[in-house]
């Protein structure tokens, strides 16, 4: 099938990679002139593991080609998937929605008879409707072009398995052809038995920001968890692994510490409760603003307890960061909980030194304030503390022992809560961590 994927950033750029693996033949199409360089020459513009090996075969092989040309998407495509970003508004909770509106009034005059236009970008709801409108409009007359709605639940650092070997696919469609469509396009998919649900537009916009207003809302859930233990001198990190072993509960997401951030979450449950304030049902959702502030809290919370080891004072101190990114397998450091930490320890007078395997460059770019380090034990150098704020699994293999002898106090502070705090302590570490009250 011969597809377009408009917006080649950490979502497009892995998609269109993996429709041309499974056989399609795919336009990636972009307003960034080197970033499309870079795809094309079979560079991956960003980490994401498992990317540039795909990327590579599929350039070679011919089935993935770039433009920067909506026409010629338009003039290729029976099939066009919207992968431009939806950041969040300056100055408001809602999305931008510019980039998208941008596409469809560059595309839809030049639309060919009997193609669809299948969102995947995260939107408010009711937006398919309004494109759907728009193109109804702009399209050559006789143009029979569809919309439908296709929500993207790939997560950075497994976002070629999370493509290839979804948990399941949600397409919203107004009819069976779209419908068909689709499920030519996930034939694959579908035949290794990939749960698979045809719904209508609205209700796919919908299951996307109600997925990730769920995964906020429960490491907000933990994050207000430790919050009470550090109050009563409870263990959030036993308390999470004892109420996990619930099926109903569940580990994953379960993990107290700074907190979400990235190009989703925040921004996803931001916009969600400015859209349902817009519609007129904002009550339902109020419960969001409450998640909101709990994870900006995590934030200050790692702050404050970083302050409070270092006696009460930042001024004049060394503080090394470890991780920059705002997970562990990005290189992502939009919305990063480790640098808005790293920063605003940086602004009360500390001089902080950030590593970050690879979100070195990307961070620099972000916070050029702060310094920098390629190897951890550098950024550790004269440290008065340690900060893990970014789960890599190197920081796990760090040796406190050798660690030890590089900063000028041994003192960490574990804002993920994954390292054996017991294990740094045998080592002459006086260590702190987030939720857990029984540390103090
Ligand atoms: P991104 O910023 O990495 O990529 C967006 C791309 O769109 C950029 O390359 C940008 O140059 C391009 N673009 C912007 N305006 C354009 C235009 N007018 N024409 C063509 N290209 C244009 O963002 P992302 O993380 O890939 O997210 C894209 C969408 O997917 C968002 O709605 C996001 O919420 C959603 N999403 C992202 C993820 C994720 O893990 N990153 C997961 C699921 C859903």
């Amino acid at each position: 099938m011969r597809m377009t994927v408009i917006g080649t950033g950490y979502l497009g750029a892995v998609h269109a990679a993996c429709m041309a693996d499974l056989g399609h033949d795919v336009l990636g199409v972009d307003v960034d002139e080197a970033k499309l360089a870079a795809l094309a020459a079979g560079r991956t513009p960003f980490y994401e593991p498992g990317l540039p090996e795909i990327l590579a075969r599929t350039v070679a092989s011919g089935n993935l080609r770039f433009s920067t040309s909506l026409e010629e998407a338009a003039d290729f495509g029976e099939v066009h998937f919207l992968c431009v970003g939806t950041p969040q508004q300056p100055g408001s909770a809602a999305a931008d929605m510019r980039p998208i509106d941008s596409v469809i009034e560059g595309l839809a005059p030049h639309l060919r008879d009997d193609c669809l236009v299948v969102g995947k970008s995260t939107v408010p709801v009711g937006t398919s409707d309004r494109l759907a409108a728009r193109i109804a409009e702009l399209a050559p007359v006789g143009a029979r072009a569809e919309v439908a709605w296709n929500p993207e639940f790939l997560s950075e650092s497994t976002a070629v398995e999370d493509t290839l070997r979804p948990d399941r696919i949600v397409v919203g469609v107004t009819s069976h052809r779209a419908e068909a469509v689709l499920g030519a396009v996930y034939s694959t998919m579908r035949e290794s038995g990939t749960p698979y649900l045809v719904t209508d537009r609205t209700t796919a916009e919908l299951v996307k920001v109600s997925a990730n207003a769920f995964l906020a809302t429960k490491v907000s859930f933990v994050n207000a968890m430790a919050e009470v233990c550090e109050a009563t001198g409870g263990d959030v990190t036993t308390l999470a692994k004892a109420i996990g072993y619930d099926p109903r509960i569940g580990h994953r997401f379960l993990a107290a510490g700074v907190g979400f951030g990235g190009g989703c979450l925040p921004k996803d449950i931001r916009a969600f409760s400015a859209r349902a304030d817009e519609l007129g049902f904002g009550d339902s959702l109020r419960f969001l603003r409450d998640v909101d502030e709990i994870n900006m809290r995590a934030r200050q919370r790692t702050v404050d307890r970083a302050r409070t080891m270092l006696d009460g004072r930042f001024l004049g101190r060394r503080v090394a960061v470890l991780g920059a990114a705002f997970k562990s397998g990005s290189d992502d450091v939009r919305d990063s909980p480790a640098l808005a930490v790293a920063a605003s320890i940086q602004l009360q007078g500390a001089h902080v030194r950030v590593h970050d395997p690879e979100a070195l460059d990307n961070a620099r770019a972000a916070f050029p304030c702060l310094d920098y380090a390629r190897e951890p034990e550098k950024a550790c150098e004269g440290a008065d503390l340690v900060l893990h704020l970014t789960d890599w699994a190197e920081y796990r293999d760090l040796n406190p022992a050798e660690l030890a002898g590089v900063v000028d106090v041994p003192r960490l502070l574990d804002a993920r809560n994954t390292l054996d705090l017991e294990h740094w302590r045998t080592h002459g570490w006086d260590v702190g961590a987030l939720g857990r009250g029984n540390l103090a």
